[in-house]
C-alpha cells in the first residue's frame, strides 16, 4: 500500500443527442460529408443572432436530476474566449457564473459518493482534420450541444475512476440524452490527478485532456500517479506543475501540451446574444416525472427478482440489454433469460459497442417464451443452447428449429431408472464424490444425459442420484 493518496476529477463532455444543434436549426449529426451541415449561425459569423434550443435545455436538466443535481431557478450564457481554428469567432459560447445544473452526485457501488460540482451546457468546437502536409476544419461538428459535468475531487482510486464512467454512461443512456460513445466522442473526459501524503494538503493537480477509452483512462491515471509519486519522491515536487497533458497511447506514458489555463486567461464575461433564462420549478418537476427508472433502480429489482449482483449489473450497463431483458421477461422466466443473453448472446458480440447496440435477430418475446418451454421441462436447456446460435444467425422463430422430438420430454420414470442404472456402472465416481470431490457427481449425471441423448433435465436428474447415493 502506497503512502499517497491519489486523488482524481472528472471533466466529462457529453455530446446532447438533440435532433437539431444547440443555437440553430442545423441537423445534429455525426459525420457527413465536411462543410455541408452548417449555417452563418452555427458558423458564428458576425450580425447573427443564435437560439437556445429549448431541447437541449430540457436534456441537460434530464442529466442533472437523474444525477441528483439542484436545478436553480435562473441560468445564463457566457462567452469563453480563447483564439483556435476550430472556433471561428474566437468564443466558445458557455455557461461559467450560472450553470443550468448544481450539486449532484453519483453513487458508487459500495456507497461512495461521487459529488458533482455542477453540469453546464455549451457548443462544440469544429473538428480540425490533420494530414500528412495540412490540416482541414470540418464544421459540421461546430455548434453542436454538448454538456459538461465536472465532479469534485473525490475518486480515490483507478477501479473508482471505471466505475464513475461505466455508471456516468449507462445513466446517460437510460434516459435517452445521449449514446455516450466514447469511441466516436460524443463522450470525452479531461480527468484531474494529484497525490498526497494522508493528512496533508492536496498536491499539485494537472489535467489529462480528451480521453476517449476507459483503458486509456486508467491507464493514464496509473502512469500520472507514478510520474507524481517518483518526483515527490526525488525531492522534484517543483516539477509538479499546473499544466495540461496529453496520453500517448503508443508509450503509454503522458507528455506536457501547455501550461494550464486559469480562468481569467479566458476573460469569460455574459453573451450579450441571451438574456437570463428562468426556470419554472413546474417545468423541472414535469421533467423528473418523465424520467425513466434509472440503472440503479432496475438493478435492485433484477436483484429483488433472484439475478445474482453481477449478472444484474451487466443486464443494466447497456440501455439496449436493459430494455430487451425487460420485455422477454414479460414472456418467460427471468433467470433463464439472463443466462441466455449473458451467455449465448454475448458471446456472439466482440465489442463494447456491439453490446451497446444490441442489434440481434431474435424478438424479445421469442426469446421469452423459448426461455418459458425450458423453465416448464418441455425443451432442455441442451436443446435450448443448441438451437440459440441459429436463432442468433438466421432470425426466424424458435419454434422453427424445435423438431417434434425435441419438444418431447422425457419421461421422469424413464430417467429414474436411467439414475439407478448409472449409480450402479459408476462406483468409483460414486466413491470419490463421498469422499468429497463434489465435482464426480457430474460423472453420473452425464451418463444420463447421454443415454437420454441430452434430454433429460440435469438438475432434476442430479437430484434424483444424490438421493439414490445418500
Ligand atoms: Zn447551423
Amino acid at each position: 500500500m502506497s503512502k499517497y493518496n491519489l486523488v482524481v476529477g472528472f471533466e466529462t463532455h457529453v455530446e446532447l443527442k438533440t435532433k437539431t444543434k444547440i443555437f440553430c436549426s442545423c441537423a445534429n449529426e455525426f459525420g457527413g460529408e465536411p462543410n455541408t451541415n452548417c449555417c452563418p449561425i452555427c458558423l458564428g459569423e458576425p450580425g447573427t443572432l443564435p437560439q437556445l434550443n429549448k431541447e437541449v435545455v430540457k436534456y441537460a436538466i434530464k442529466a442533472g436530476l437523474s444525477l441528483n443535481c439542484k436545478i436553480p431557478q435562473e441560468m445564463s450564457m457566457d462567452r469563453k474566449h480563447y483564439f483556435y481554428p476550430d472556433l471561428g469567432k474566437s468564443y466558445q459560447t458557455t455557461q461559467s457564473s450560472r450553470p443550468i445544473c448544481l450539486e449532484g452526485y453519483l453513487t458508487l457501488d459500495s456507497g461512495k459518493k461521487i459529488r458533482i460540482n455542477h453540469i453546464h451546457i455549451e457548443e462544440d468546437a469544429s473538428k480540425l482534420v490533420h494530414d500528412s502536409k495540412n490540416i482541414y476544419i470540418d464544421n459540421n461538428r461546430g455548434s453542436t450541444p454538448l454538456i459538461e459535468i465536472v465532479t469534485e475531487p473525490d475518486i480515490s482510486s483507478v477501479e473508482e475512476a471505471r466505475e464513475y464512467i461505466e455508471k456516468l454512461q449507462a445513466i446517460l443512456r437510460h434516459i435517452d440524452v445521449s449514446d455516450c460513445k466514447m469511441q466516436e466522442g460524443s463522450m470525452r473526459c479531461d480527468v484531474n490527478i494529484s497525490v498526497h501524503k494522508e493528512g496533508e494538503p492536496l498536491g499539485t493537480r494537472t489535467e489529462i485532456k480528451n480521453m476517449n477509452s476507459i483503458s486509456f483512462i486508467e491507464k493514464a491515471i496509473s502512469y500520472e500517479y507514478d510520474r507524481h509519486v517518483d518526483l515527490i519522491e526525488n525531492g522534484q515536487k517543483d516539477q509538479i506543475i499546473q499544466e495540461t497533458r496529453r496520453y500517448d497511447e503508443k508509450t503509454d506514458s503522458t507528455e506536457s501540451m501547455r501550461e494550464k489555463e486559469d480562468a481569467q486567461d479566458y476573460r469569460y464575461f455574459p453573451d450579450p446574444n441571451f438574456f437570463v433564462l428562468k426556470i419554472e420549478p413546474s417545468f423541472v418537476e414535469n421533467l423528473r416525472k418523465m424520467l425513466p427508472k434509472l440503472p440503479s433502480e432496475i438493478k435492485a429489482e433484477l436483484i429483488e427478482d433472484g439475478i445474482d449482483e453481477k449478472a444484474a449489473d451487466l443486464l443494466t450497463k447497456y440501455k439496449n440489454v436493459s430494455d430487451f431483458y425487460l420485455e422477454a421477461k414479460k414472456y418467460g422466466d427471468n433467470k433463464i433469460i439472463a443466462t441466455y443473453i449473458l451467455g449465448e448472446i454475448f458471446r456472439s458480440m466482440e465489442t463494447e459497442e456491439e453490446k451497446e447496440n444490441f442489434d440481434i435477430k431474435i424478438t424479445a418475446e421469442d426469446l421469452g417464451k423459448l426461455s418459458l418451454l425450458q423453465k416448464e421441462n418441455k425443451i432442455t436447456a441442451h436443446i435450448a443452447y443448441s438451437i440459440l446460435p441459429k436463432m442468433l444467425k438466421e432470425g426466424r422463430p424458435h419454434t422453427a428449429y424445435l423438431t417434434k422430438e425435441d419438444l418431447v420430454s422425457v419421461d421422469n420414470t424413464e430417467v429414474d431408472k436411467l439414475c439407478k442404472e448409472a449409480v450402479d456402472a459408476m462406483p468409483q465416481a460414486v466413491k470419490d464424490y463421498k469422499a468429497g470431490k463434489e465435482k464426480a457427481i457430474k460423472a453420473v449425471v452425464g451418463y444420463v444425459m447421454r443415454a437420454t441423448k441430452g434430454k433429460a433435465n440435469p438438475s432434476y436428474t442430479e437430484q434424483k442420484i444424490l438421493e439414490l447415493i445418500q
